[in-house]
């Protein structure tokens, strides 16, 4: 049995890692910039720029995703 659950857990689960340092992890999201940094990238270059934890801003990301499919499934149902 593949339980339904699976389906709520989002599909971004592995080890995402900086684009300037390929060996360090990012768990930061320069919205600024739109692209994954880590603490390193943070202190040097994107000290003054919007930044966010990686989960917090694919969650945001996903919440628009699901606000832009409503409607289109209102209307399915109607
Ligand atoms: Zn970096
Ligand atoms: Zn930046």
């Amino acid at each position: 049995m593949t339980g339904d659950v699976t389906t709520l857990v989002p599909p971004l689960k592995k080890t995402l890692f900086c684009a300037t340092h390929p060996s360090k992890e990012a768990d930061l999201y320069c919205e600024t910039c739109d692209e994954l940094i880590c603490r390193d990238c943070i202190v040097r270059v994107h000290r003054d720029h919007q930044y966010d934890l990686v989960p917090e801003s694919f969650a945001k990301q996903e919440k628009v995703i699901v606000d832009s499919l409503k409607p289109v499934e209102e209307q399915i149902a109607t």
